[in-house]
């Protein structure tokens, strides 16, 4: 037995270096030597030994199969990978062969954080994308990301650095690179990324003669997405996942966002726990909160597409009963996406069947509910595109799935098929219950014919039908004569067979396995069918979850009173009454009141230089209409009485960074880094938030590189630009620099104490108010009487130069 781990351990390491391998051993995964002492630790369960290996023994430890999604999950969160391998022949099969002879076992899967499918292991609300890498040098980067839990997968070309951006957007759970690239993630080998097997790979998987119909994919790109199927498929074996065909995505047909600009609106889940994502989030289905949230990570650039969106979405708030209606019938929805990718690959219950079917049923109700309404005049085209991509056709299968599965089908047989849908089915179950009646009247029987009040008959997995006699009462039934056969001695129990129960036992046995293997047969059928459709699944799935976002959006403009953006062609940026959905909803639950404040970046003031005390909040107003911008763009209603918006090519955001040794790098270098991303980065098209730029390094040094950072964005740029500081010398530049407006957030001093007003005005801060906001923070009076003399001093001595 141990030859043949060490075997397949070796084939593991080849397929997964660094794997952990679970061996199939009857009811247990058990894991040996080194794997055995990392799962031990990592998953706190005992490491015992078994048997020797070289004289020494042989550390071991093991997870109940039945159990093991919990384990593999805590492993897989843990960094690891899985290889499972499994007995692959009945135990019996290998007796036959000989008494030494061991079952036969093999890999059937690796299980990796970006291939998984089990609902246990996955975020519901969250995509779970497998995505691979690969430069070549200069612009030539591919990228393909790829979800084994919905079959989604999509291609794109770019630099490395847009590329990068992009990984930023989807965070990954796990990324694939070529060996020996230098770049990060999971290491797989050079052939794997080669454009011409690729494309063959991709051919015959689709049974396709040409890609064409996809588009022109680059070779970087090809060699990407083949690298992701070549994973996709090792790591699931001999089982086939789900996988759609490819969607290129082009560059420019979103925003770009870049990964330190994302973190620092705190866009998406997987950046923050106050992210805009989590609080805007209505909606009542995971797949439709997936969608929410890739379309908040990818806003859009064409405004007809994004009217489009907002003319959905502005049906449903027009409309509050069908906007409910929809909303109440998508909140019974399974995840149907999920739940055929479990289907395609094997790893599947008959709950999944069910919920496939009664998703699909659901799917076509909806539809016809809102059919009636679509067509209509002034009904948006989104509206009707969307429902026409529920498929009609796949009413017989949802028909089909409803007739053959129980209501409720269990996760594990028997007992998921209809009664009533299969005679021959019915009958063995007949049989089956006919005999375990003829067991009970046997147990009555032998009870009055023996007088052994106490006799049951039992079952158990060893011994099967059993009878079953307290000790003290076995002596007469031990009797040669007696018709019972000895089986077992128990501390308080002996155990028998009888001929009889032996016959009943038999055929109860059969009846059951026949039972079984029909039931097993008709979800074959099923699995056959639902396969045969996957495409038209997978394409209801999302044109729910398209309905599901859109209603939810609605929802949200209605309850937090959001209005619908103007978005077009122009350069303009104009916000009235605008909020920040995020720190409203935080500053709301104080029971205070945020102040909406309004900005406006035409073209005489598409650079604001904003100004005002700390805490006054100038970041709070960069980033509102950062997101509103965002928001906006990815179809959705915004935060403000009224917004139009020319749409943003690419959004920058900026923090600028005080000194932060315990990074054990100079932030300010980091800022000044992605200062200069900004600066070689930008078009007069984009959006750039600049939050006090220069804050890391000496004052006369931060005030420098502020001061031309503003002149290079103003001047060179050209872009719409807010740029908070606290360098007041740099409010003169409005003399200078035409487009330039300086506003500034307002406070009032009130019997020496500080008001926050957090109203946006024309105008510059008329000081800094550090001392007052230092008064604020509980800095104690003497120090403040001293700091308020060496002010007065520095101040007198600025002003006599
Ligand atoms: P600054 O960047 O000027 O130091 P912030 O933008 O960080 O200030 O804001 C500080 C705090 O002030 C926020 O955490 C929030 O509680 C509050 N705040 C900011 N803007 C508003 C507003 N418009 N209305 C109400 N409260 C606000
Ligand atoms: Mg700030």
């Amino acid at each position: 037995m141990i030859a043949q781990y060490l075997a397949i351990k070796a084939e593991a390491d080849a397929l997964a270096p660094g794997a952990l391998l679970f061996f199939r051993m009857g009811d247990f995964y058990e894991l040996f030597f080194e794997d055995a002492a990392t799962a031990a630790a990592a998953l706190d369960i005992a490491l015992t030994r078994r048997g020797e290996h070289a004289g020494q023994p042989i550390p071991m430890c093991g997870v109940p199969v039945h159990a093991h999604e919990a384990y593999l999950a805590r492993l897989i969160r843990a960094g690891h990978r899985v290889a499972i391998a499994e007995q692959v022949e009945d135990p019996a099969e290998a007796k036959k062969r000989g008494s030494k002879s061991v079952v036969a076992r093999a890999i059937t899967r690796i299980a990796t954080p970006g291939t998984l499918t089990e609902s246990g292991l996955l975020e519901p609300r969250r995509a779970n994308w497998l995505a691979a890498l690969t430069a070549s040098g200069g612009d030539a980067a591919g990228l393909a990301w790829l979800d084994l839990s919905t079959g989604a997968f999509h291609t794109r070309a770019g630099s490395l650095a847009e590329l990068k951006a992009e990984l930023a957007r989807l965070a990954p759970a796990e990324t694939l690179v070529p060996e020996g690239s230098g770049l990060a993630g999971t290491s797989r080998p050079a052939g794997d990324f080669s454009a011409a097997r690729a494309e063959a790979a991709l051919k015959s998987r689709f049974g396709v003669a040409t890609l064409d119909g996809w588009g022109l994919f680059t070779p970087a790109e090809l060699a990407a997405a083949g690298a992701a199927l070549a994973y996709a498929q090792e790591t699931a074996g001999a089982a086939v996942p789900l996988i759609l065909p490819p969607r290129r995505e082009l560059a420019g047909s979103t925003m770009a966002i870049d990964a330190a600009t994302r973190a620092s609106l705190e866009l998406s889940r997987s950046t923050s726990r106050h992210s805009l994502e989590a609080t805007i989030d209505r909606t009542v289905t995971a797949a439709g909160a997936r969608l929410l949230g890739a379309d908040l990570a990818a806003p859009l650039t064409d405004p007809a597409a994004i009217g489009d969106r907002l003319d959905l979405v502005g049906w449903f708030l027009a409309d509050p009963m069908t906007r409910a209606a929809t909303r109440d019938a998508l909140s019974a929805l399974p995840d149907v996406a999920r739940a055929l990718a479990r289907i395609a690959v094997g790893r599947w219950s008959p709950r999944d069947l069910g919920q496939l079917g009664s998703g699909l049923g659901l799917a076509l109700r909806l539809k016809a509910a809102l059919a009636t309404r679509a067509g209509a005049a002034g009904t948006p085209p989104l509206l009707a595109d969307t429902l026409a991509r529920i498929g009609d056709g796949l009413g017989a299968l949802a028909e089909q799935l409803g007739r053959t599965l129980v209501d409720e089908p269990p996760l594990e047989l028997p007992g998921a098929i209809r009664p009533g849908h299969d005679a021959a089915l019915d009958a063995l179950r007949e049989t089956a219950r006919d005999g375990r009646s003829a067991v009970a009247a046997l147990e009555s029987r032998l009870k009055a014919e023996t007088g052994i009040t106490a006799l049951k008959i039992r079952h158990n997995n060893v011994l099967g039908y059993h009878i079953e006699v307290p000790a003290a009462r076995a002596e007469p039934l031990l009797r040669a004569d007696s018709g019972f056969i000895h089986r077992q001695t128990m501390a308080g129990a002996v155990r028998f067979s009888s001929p009889e129960l032996g016959n009943l036992a038999a055929r109860i046995a059969q009846a059951a396995d026949h039972a079984l293997v029909a039931e097993a047969a008709h979800l074959e059928e099923l699995r056959a069918a639902v396969l045969g459709h996957a495409t038209a699944i997978s394409d209801t799935a999302a044109a729910l979850a398209r309905l599901d976002v859109a209603a939810a959006l609605a929802e949200l403009a209605a309850t937090e009173n959001w209005a619908r953006p103007v978005v077009d062609a122009s350069t303009a940026f104009a916000i009235t009454g605008g909020r920040h959905p995020v720190v409203e909803q935080a500053v709301s639950r104080t029971g205070a009141r945020f102040t909406p404040n309004d900005c406006d970046l035409s073209a005489d003031r598409r650079v604001w230089l904003v100004t005002g005390p700390n805490m006054a909040g100038k970041s709070t107003f960069l980033r509102q209409n950062a997101l509103v911008a965002v928001l906006a763009q990815a179809g959705s209603y915004v935060p403000a009485a009224a917004a139009h918006i020319g749409v943003v090519d690419r959004l920058y955001s900026r923090v600028g960074a005080a000194d932060d040794l315990a990074e054990g790098r100079s932030t300010f270098m980091v800022e000044m880094v992605e200062t200069a991303a900004i600066l070689t980065g930008a078009s007069n098209r984009s959006l750039v938030i600049l939050d006090e730029v220069g804050r890391g390094t000496s004052t006369y040094d931060g005030l420098a590189i502020a001061w031309a950072v503003l002149e290079a964005v103003h001047d060179d740029l050209q872009c719409r630009c807010l740029f908070a500081t606290h360098y007041h010398e740099l409010v003169p530049l409005t003399a200078k620099l035409a487009g330039l407006a300086s506003v500034t957030v307002k406070v009032r001093e009130w019997k020496g104490d500080l008001v926050f007003l957090h109203e946006v005005a024309p105008g510059a801060a008329d000081k800094s108010y550090g001392l007052a906001v230092a008064r604020l923070a509980g800095i104690p009076a003497g120090v403040l009487n001293r700091a308020r003399a060496i002010l007065a001093r520095l101040e007198a001595r600025r002003d006599a130069t």
